[in-house]
């Protein structure tokens, strides 16, 4: 973070400083909101949850040699007191970004955003200091935090930005207003809470509304093969830039193939030449979100030579995401639990084909989340993706979502024996401990909330 005076701070955040003996004491960061992580220089948020109120730990934290906190009302020890914490820290964030020159890129979609923005940052920073928001910390209140680690050295700052309701990405954008915005997909994430596939393109779209026009330097980068994101290219004064298959995208893939380990491999086509990428990741639906990536990197600055060897060598950054691991035995456990749609479901059961060749792959799957009318229809179709992928064994976790797994199977090629449908994620693992043989491949994946990690968890461990 750049260092602020305390009395800077207050006059930014239109806060009353209480016990502050020398307001020209600088903060220097990190501004935090866990008392633990406060030391010299920092700032606590102080917020008031459900169960525990932050103020409680003021004395704590100043203690610990934080310069203040920012709190709601005085706490007896150096704090700077304003009505609303969460809009002073905005307030913070947004009076920090102005005043640094770094190029604001901002992204937001329905699935595969963190995936994306950790490709974006480990391209960028090949090529200058960047700054990118940790894990998914994408919502009103991580976004300003991310924000505030910001300093005069970064040249990049790269933001995931969540929404789960009109006016969410119109609120953030005000906050860390973007130079380059990007749109993956309008899925069906969240459609329960939206209302439909419409407004959930009305909500991702603030992004583009947002952008700076064209002669400012404005980007807006957008899914071509998404019709509702690239139909928010009226929605922008911002230079449009398209990725993906279709023929009218500006970046794009040629020959796309998964190789037998289940990574991508392409040809990356940009405006300023093509080169070859064989991703580190795995999985067809990181095809999407790298053309995406090259897209921002090349809006930026970037040769297609130089994104092609920094989509190459990425990695992932977060955990959970088609994590895989061979045991001493020679079972290959594939952990994709962190969350699930359609989209993504399908993604790695082709991976898990490819991977699996001449190997028995199992397909542990629970259910997908919070997709409204269409929860029936998507659950049979992976089912039946899992018999027409010839995976050889599909272990559906869980209630009526998972018997719809197993119907669409059995439906699909009268799958008998191959699905198996189990009421939790133990009774996976126990069937799974019983019939694992050397060499086998296994796919664990569903929505968050079935939390079916455990099950990979779990057979890592007795490996
Ligand atoms: P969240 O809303 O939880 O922050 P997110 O948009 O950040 O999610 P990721 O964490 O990158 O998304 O990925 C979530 C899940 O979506 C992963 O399990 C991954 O398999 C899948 N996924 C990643 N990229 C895509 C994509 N382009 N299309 C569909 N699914 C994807
Ligand atoms: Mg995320």
């Amino acid at each position: 973070m750049i260092a602020l005076s305390l009395a800077e701070i207050a006059e930014v955040v239109g806060g009353q400083t209480h016990d502050i003996p020398d307001p020209s004491v600088q903060v220097t960061g990190p501004v935090v909101l866990d008392s633990r992580e406060a030391g010299p220089g920092s700032l606590f948020a102080a917020f008031v949850g459900e169960r525990v109120d932050g103020h409680d730990y003021a004395a704590r934290v100043v203690g610990a040699g934080a310069a203040a906190v920012l709190a709601s009302r005085p706490v007896g020890v150096p704090a700077i007191v304003v009505d609303d914490v969460q809009a002073a820290l905005g307030a913070l964030a947004r009076h920090v970004v102005a005043r640094l020159g770094t190029t604001l890129v901002a992204l937001t979609g329905s699935a595969g955003k963190t995936s994306t923005k950790d490709l974006i940052a480990q391209v960028l920073r090949r090529k200058a200091p960047t700054v990118f928001t940790p894990g998914s910390l994408n919502n009103e209140i991580g976004l300003p935090l991310t924000a505030l680690t910001a300093t005069e050295e970064t040249k990049f700052l790269v933001l995931e930005m969540g929404a789960r309701g009109i006016g969410h990405i119109r609120y953030l954008t005000g906050l860390t207003p973007p130079k380059v915005g990007l749109v993956l997909n309008v899925g069906s994430a969240h459609i329960g809470e939206f209302g439909g596939r419409e407004q959930i393109a009305q909500a991702k779209g603030e992004l583009v509304e947002s952008l700076p026009p064209a002669e400012e330097g404005g980007a807006a980068i957008l899914n071509a093969d998404d019709p509702l994101v690239r139909a928010m290219a009226s929605r922008t004064k911002a230079k449009v830039i398209l990725f993906g298959e279709s023929d009218e995208a500006d970046v794009s893939a040629e020959n796309v193939r998964l190789t037998d380990s289940g990574q991508p491999s392409f040809r990356l086509h940009t405006p300023s030449g093509a080169s070859d990428v064989t991703m580190r990741l795995y999985g067809e639906h990181h095809v999407s979100n790298a053309l995406a990536a090259a897209a921002v990197a090349h809006e930026l600055g970037m040769s297609a030579d130089e994104i092609a060897t920094a989509l190459s060598e990425a990695g992932s950054l977060s955990r959970w995401r088609m994590e895989v691991t061979e045991r001493p035995d020679g079972v290959t456990v594939v952990n994709d639990a962190y969350n699930a749609n359609p989209e993504s479901m399908k993604a790695a059961l082709r991976a898990l084909a490819a991977m699996g060749k001449g190997r028995r792959t199992w397909a542990v799957l629970g259910k997908m989340a919070e997709l409204g009318d269409e929860a029936l229809a998507e659950h049979d179709a992976v089912g039946r993706l899992a018999v027409r992928l010839n995976v050889s064994k599909l272990v559906a976790v869980g209630g009526r979502e998972a018997a719809w797994l197993q119907l669409g199977a059995y439906n699909e090629g009268s799958w008998g024996e191959e699905s198996v449908h189990v009421s939790d994620a133990q009774a996976a693992v126990d069937l799974l401990r019983s019939q694992l043989r050397p060499g086998d491949v296994v796919l664990v994946k569903a929505s968050r909330s079935v939390g079916l990690e455990s099950v990979a968890q779990a057979l890592l461990e007795t490996g």
